[in-house]
C-alpha cells in the first residue's frame, strides 16, 4: 500500500462530492509534470490524504488504478489541457481537519528531500499530487485518528494481489454461478477462511469442527462486495458444507441478533435432515450486523 497527499483547494469540494481525483496530462505547453503523473502511480487500497487550506481534511480510499478522463473542472476557466487522468477514491472527510502549522517540525522531518509535498515553512508545495513513504503516510493517518473516528477500510498488499488473482479468474463471459464457484473454490484456500478459522475452527450453525469440510460463505457476495468487503472476515461465516448450501441459497438467514430465519420454502419435514431448527442462535458482531441486513434483503427466499 503506497500512501499520498493531495492539495485540492479549488477543486477539493467538486472532487470529494463526485468521489474522485483529477489532474491534467500535461500543461497548455504541452508538458507532463511529476505531481500529476503520480496519478499514474496510485493503486486501488492505497491512502490519499486531502489537504485543504494547510488542514488535512480528508483521508481517501482509492478504489481504481487511473483512468484516462476529461477535464471536469472546465467550467473553471482553468488553462489545463481537456485530458487527464482521474482516480475514483472514496473520501472520508474528517470531522476535526489536522493542522499541517501545529505539526510543522513532525512532518518536515518526514518530508523527503526531494518533490516534497510541503515547503520549510509548513506550506504547501505547488503542484497536485505527492507520493510519501509510509512512516509519513502511518503519521499522518495517526494525526488523523487522534481527533476523528476513521473508518477507512484499507487493504493490506497481500490481500489486493488475491483478489486481483482470483478477478483476473473471472471471466465475465461466463455465469454468475459459475463465476461464485471459482470464488468458493480460491477462497477456500486463501486469506479470508484463515481469518474465519482464526475467529472460529467449527461450524456456526452446527458446530462441525472437520476444517477441510468447512467453507467460508460471503453473506454479501464477491461480485456484489468491494475488494475491502471481499476479504473482511465480518462479512463471512464459517460453515459446513450443508448450512454454506442453505444460506448461500438464502433458504436461512439471521436476524441482527443472531437468531435463526428459515424459509417458507424449505418444508418443516426436511428440518431434520438439513439439521436446522427455530432455536438456532449465533454469535454476530456489530460488524456483521451490516453484511447480515443485505443477505436477509437480498438472498433470503
Ligand atoms: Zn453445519
Amino acid at each position: 500500500m503506497s500512501y499520498f497527499v493531495v492539495f485540492q483547494n479549488k477543486t477539493f469540494e467538486e472532487e470529494k462530492e463526485g468521489q474522485y481525483l483529477w489532474a491534467p496530462q500535461k500543461n497548455n505547453q504541452g508538458r507532463g509534470l511529476f505531481h500529476w503523473e503520480s496519478m499514474m502511480r496510485v493503486r486501488p487500497g492505497d491512502i490519499i490524504f486531502s489537504m485543504f487550506r494547510q488542514h488535512l481534511v480528508s483521508v481517501n480510499l482509492a478504489k481504481e488504478q487511473a483512468i484516462e478522463a476529461p477535464n471536469p473542472f472546465l467550467n473553471h476557466e482553468t488553462t489545463w489541457e481537456r485530458t487527464g487522468w482521474l482516480v475514483k477514491a472514496e473520501y472520508n472527510e474528517l470531522p476535526n481537519p489536522v493542522s499541517i502549522k501545529e505539526h510543522r517540525e513532525d512532518i518536515l522531518k518526514l518530508c523527503p528531500p526531494k518533490y516534497s509535498p510541503f515547503t520549510r515553512t509548513g506550506g504547501g508545495t505547488q503542484g497536485y499530487l505527492f507520493e510519501i513513504d509510509e512512516t509519513f503516510g502511518e503519521y499522518l493517518l495517526s494525526l488523523a485518528r487522534k481527533n476523528n473516528y476513521l473508518s477507512v477500510k484499507e487493504i493490506n498488499e497481500e490481500e489486493f494481489k488475491e483478489i486481483k488473482e482470483i478477478e483476473d479468474l473471472l471471466d465475465q463471459t461466463r455465469d454468475q454461478t459459475e463465476n461464485e464457484r471459482i470464488v468458493k473454490g480460491r477462497i477456500g484456500q486463501g486469506l479470508f477462511k484463515q481469518k474465519l478459522l482464526s475467529r472460529s475452527s467449527e461450524c456456526e450453525i452446527c458446530g462441525l469442527d472437520i476444517s477441510s469440510l468447512l467453507i467460508a460463505s460471503h453473506c454479501k457476495p464477491w461480485s456484489q462486495s468491494d475488494n475491502y468487503e471481499r476479504l473482511d472476515a465480518d462479512n463471512g461465516l464459517l460453515l459446513c458444507a450443508n448450512h454454506d448450501g442453505v444460506f448461500d441459497k438464502g433458504l436461512i438467514s439471521f436476524s441482527s441478533d443472531g437468531q435463526i430465519l428459515i424459509s417458507s420454502k424449505v418444508e418443516q419435514k426436511n428440518y431434520p435432515l438439513l439439521n436446522l431448527n427455530q432455536q438456532i442462535r449465533i454469535n454476530i458482531t456489530a460488524n456483521q450486523k451490516v453484511y447480515l441486513e443485505w443477505h436477509r434483503a437480498n438472498k433470503l427466499q
